[in-house]
């Protein structure tokens, strides 16, 4: 839904004109997967696909909350009584963000929001984040709070974590704040120093599809945090403050040292992931786009045989796509479910769209969604 749009539908709900339209897009990550809570490097892209808010400030204290894509009334909440982990409706993530930002001492006192996404949710392409951060851009610019694009992930972050409940790490947040067009952003999760390296697909006869399997993923079931105990557990083990502290010239010696199966594995994961995005980064730096193609594959396989996150949809999907003649693919996001990322020469994508599309009629699957991930423009104010 564009600018006009979400600005027409404040104005009919609200009764005057919006002080201004946001946009914050959703993200896929090209490589670097669970590697974020472990102080490690990530690598996504932002998607075309966005949240756009609609918001005026108020001084009175009142929260008004309303999004074109949910059946239900505004949400009316007030600045002073919002507690974290109350409100279980969709109206926790921008309220989260007004939560936060006041816990940090900033004097919003309050807004009325009406939004609208294009980003699809529970595909893993951090629909969530893209709200959050839609808001918080919002908010910094209505009440002058001078917030950078990290700080402002960091709070996006904070309000998922604290007043969500969800423990994410900073990427989807970072991503959605801080991607420039024609990049992916390659974040140092330890100080979250950021790079823009240059992606520019087509340049190249390239195209990255992203799959949605339309498998909902539910990390709500423990499996994140089970995961994360895990890479913990490794770290302590290994006598380092995070798994990032382990070299991956050290990693077979490491490993050695490790009696525990599972977290054996999910260190081989995690340190070969992060070493995955080194070796991404080298190849785009060469110009050798094509070369990340294998690599993107490997990082499946670790996801699928080490970290065990993978689902039988998105490896049908990293599988027939391979045999159809793809440079490489991979699950993408937290997994269970979600989406996955192809990368394709532009002339096959039609013929590879089709292998995955009869692939998952044959298996009875739910029909996939396909999409080329053109890489965005972060944030940014709309009107
Ligand atoms: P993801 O971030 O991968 O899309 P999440 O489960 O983290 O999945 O976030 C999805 C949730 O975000 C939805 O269940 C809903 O609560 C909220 N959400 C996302 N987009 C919208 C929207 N357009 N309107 C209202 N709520 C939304
Ligand atoms: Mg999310």
């Amino acid at each position: 839904m564009g600018a006009q749009q979400v600005r027409e539908g404040f104005e009919a709900l609200f009764g005057a004109a919006p002080d201004g339209v946001w946009a914050a897009p959703g993200r896929v990550n090209l490589i670097g997967e669970y590697t974020d809570f472990n102080e490690g490097f990530v690598m996504p892209l932002a998607l075309p696909h966005t949240a756009v808010a609609a918001v005026s400030r108020r001084d009175d204290g009142v929260l008004r909350i309303h999004s074109a894509d949910i059946e239900g009334p505004v949400v009316e909440l007030h600045v002073d009584e919002l507690a974290p982990l109350t409100n279980t409706s969709w109206a926790a993530y921008p309220a989260g963000v007004v939560w936060v930002l006041r816990e940090a001492g900033h004097a919003v006192t309050g807004a009325d929001i009406h939004l609208a996404s294009t980003v699809p949710t529970g595909a893993g392409l951090s629909s969530s984040a893209a709200l959050e951060v839609v808001t918080a851009l919002a908010l910094n610019d209505l009440f002058d709070l001078g917030l950078s694009g990290p700080e402002l992930a960091r709070v996006s972050q904070r309000a998922e974590n604290d007043f969500v409940g969800v423990p994410c790490g900073i990427m989807d947040q970072t991503a959605s704040a801080c991607s420039t067009e024609g990049h992916a952003l390659h974040l140092d999760c330890r100080d979250l120093s950021i790079r823009q390296v240059p992606f520019d697909l087509p340049a190249h006869g390239l195209r990255l599809l992203v799959v949605d399997t339309r498998v909902k993923h539910a990390l709500g079931d423990g499996e994140y945090a089970e995961r994360r105990e895990g890479c913990e557990e490794g770290a302590r083990l290994l006598g380092v403050p995070f798994l990032r502290d382990v070299r991956y010239e050290d990693l077979e010696a490491s490993l050695a040292r490790l009696s525990d199966e599972r977290v054996r594995r999910y260190v081989r994961h995690v340190v070969s992931d992060d070493h995955r995005v080194d070796e991404v980064i080298a190849l785009l730096d060469a110009g050798d786009v094509r070369g990340i193609g294998p690599i993107l594959t490997a990082g499946h396989a670790s996801l699928r045989d080490d970290l065990r996150i993978s689902c039988p949809e998105l490896d049908l999907v990293v599988a027939t796509a391979n045999e159809a003649g793809a440079l490489g693919a991979r699950m993408t996001g937290g997994g269970f479910g979600g989406s996955a990322i192809v990368l394709v020469e532009s002339a096959d994508a039609d013929t590879i769209t089709k292998a995955v599309e009869e692939a998952f009629a044959a298996a009875g699957f739910t029909a996939p969604r396909v999409f080329p991930a053109v890489p965005s423009e972060g944030a940014r104010r709309l009107s």
